[in-house]
């Protein structure tokens, strides 16, 4: 995949082929999805509607020299339904970014990740692995991320998940993302019948998870009760019992971890848990996003 900027004039243009050809009275609509719909105005509706089903099925178009082409041709190239590059190919990724203004091709073919999960969390594991791997991006799956092991590069990312409280083991966690300089994303399921996703630790630019277990604190209406819980995990080095995950919210948690991770590649999009957390209710079927702003004086990502 390449990145698909404005196309200039001397580039192979070819129609984006997401779009519906669909005659009205006066004139042809394009439309992609229920999201991205162009009503192009024309006296001849036939003929538009002709030249625009031959172009969807042409590998490369040329400029026409009539003006009815012309016209048709300028409008596209105006709406970016002209694009360059190679012909769209069957892969849901591609046909997806196909509508964004920017994608960064190179990032993502540079992408790999790691899967930091608890040992006991199996299907949470499978389900993250294939997720990431539908997306064509390559992934290592370790229990205990190795403290003699550099981050590869920056595309490399962390995905950290764990569906028992586990304080300890996500301490260990991010601090080997923080000691690697490792984009690590959070993904907490521990809590029952809702979920955390984030922060996205970026070094030099996003929380750590510290900074979030601090702001996490100074908001808690029951304070002991969770340092208690917190010293427990500690002191022990093991996890507390998970509350039950239902397999459909693994499903959905997923999904959204392994959308954020794309758009961190891709730059399709901006981050959404980049010093901001999702929670993700269940039961409600409500999401929403607090900021989760780095802490200057963190012990763990000050540096
Ligand atoms: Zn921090």
């Amino acid at each position: 995949m390449s990145s698909n900027p404005r196309p200039g004039p001397d580039r192979r243009l070819r129609m984006n082929r997401a779009y519906a050809i669909i005659p009205l009275e006066d004139g042809v609509q394009l439309r992609a999805g229920d999201e991205e719909i162009v009503f192009l105005e024309v006296a001849d509706v036939e003929s538009a509607a002709a030249l625009l089903s031959g172009w969807a099925a042409e590998e490369t178009i040329e400029r026409p020299t009539d003006a009815l082409g012309q016209a048709l041709f300028d409008a596209l190239l105006d709406e970016a339904i002209l694009v360059s590059g190679q012909p769209m190919g069957s892969s849901d990724l591609e046909d997806y970014l196909s509508h964004a203004p920017q994608v960064d091709g190179a990032r993502l073919a540079s992408a790999r990740a790691e899967l930091w999960v608890q040992d006991e969390c199996g299907q949470l594991e499978d389900l993250l692995r294939e997720a990431i791997q539908a997306h064509g991006v390559e992934v290592n799956l370790t229990h205990s991320p190795s403290p003699n092991s550099a981050g590869d590069d920056a595309l490399t990312v962390a995905l950290a998940a764990w569906e028992r409280p586990d304080y300890h083991r996500v301490r260990q966690w991010n601090a080997e993302a923080v000691r690697r300089r490792q984009p690590c994303l959070f993904v907490d399921l521990s809590h029952g019948r809702h979920a955390t996703l984030g922060p996205f630790f970026i070094p030099a630019e996003g929380a750590c998870y510290e900074c979030f277990r601090t702001r996490q604190r100074e908001n808690s209406e029951s304070l002991d009760e969770l340092e208690a819980a917190e010293e427990l995990m500690l002191r022990n080095e093991e996890a507390l019992p998970g509350y039950g995950v239902l397999p459909a919210h693994r499903y959905w948690l997923v999904g959204l971890a392994v959308g954020e991770l794309l758009s961190f590649w891709s730059r399709h999009r901006p981050l959404r848990t980049c010093n901001r957390a999702v929670t993700v209710d269940f039961e409600t079927l409500r999401t929403w996003s607090e900021p989760v702003w780095r802490i200057p004086w963190c012990e763990r990502c000050r540096q």
